[in-house]
């Protein structure tokens, strides 16, 4: 119930894992972020070479996320061809690199039977105080739109926008 059949890995109903890692981040303090990856242009490859081809594709993509990862690092099958990581003890900087990593390991790679490059895109953020599990959850989403938008196969970070004290503004002013 909680793995997925054609990718072995976890699935969202696993995503219980997330809100211990949240958690626990919040207890320690420690850093926590998330980074999403859906393939790009997936519906194409599945309509060139067929479903059975596309689901290779998914299994492969997946092995080379969780190759491309920590051990501790959680990887999950998001959604179709979306999949969430979620990265405890990383900043921005080690998200950023982990996509990276991963983005390159999947155009890097070749499919048989495929003869285009596959790639994926990828978004990611940190985990904030102030965060839901929801928030969190759509800023690496957003961040994931940020990547398509801009052309796909490439990684964007997003950062919670930083809460401005009331009385900033002023004080500045006063100076
Ligand atoms: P984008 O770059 O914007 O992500 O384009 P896309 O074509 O990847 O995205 P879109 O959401 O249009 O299509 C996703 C496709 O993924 C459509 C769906 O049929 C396919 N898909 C979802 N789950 C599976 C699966 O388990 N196996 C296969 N073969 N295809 C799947
Ligand atoms: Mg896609
Ligand atoms: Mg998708």
């Amino acid at each position: 119930m909680r793995t997925d059949p054609l990718t072995g890995l976890a699935n969202r109903r696993h995503l219980d894992v997330l809100e211990r890692e949240l958690s626990q981040a919040r207890r320690s303090g420690r850093p926590l972020a998330a980074l999403m990856a859906d393939i790009d242009h997936f519906k194409s490859i599945n309509d060139a070479y067929g479903h059975a081809m596309g689901d290779k594709v998914l299994k492969q993509v997946a092995q080379i996320l969780r190759d491309a990862c920590r051990k501790e690092d959680i990887v999950a099958r998001y959604g179709g061809e979306e999949f969430l990581v979620i990265l405890p003890d990383s900043g921005a900087g080690a998200a950023a690199d982990c996509g990276e990593r991963m983005r390159k390991a999947v155009a890097g790679a070749s499919f048989t039977g495929i003869d285009r490059p596959v790639t994926a895109s990828f978004g990611a953020t940190v985990l904030t105080p102030a965060d839901t599990e929801d928030d969190f959850l759509k800023r690496a989403d957003a961040a994931l739109y940020e990547a398509k938008a801009g052309g796909r196969n490439r990684v964007v970070v997003k950062n919670a926008a930083v809460a401005v004290p009331a009385n900033t503004e002023q004080e500045v002013e006063k100076k």
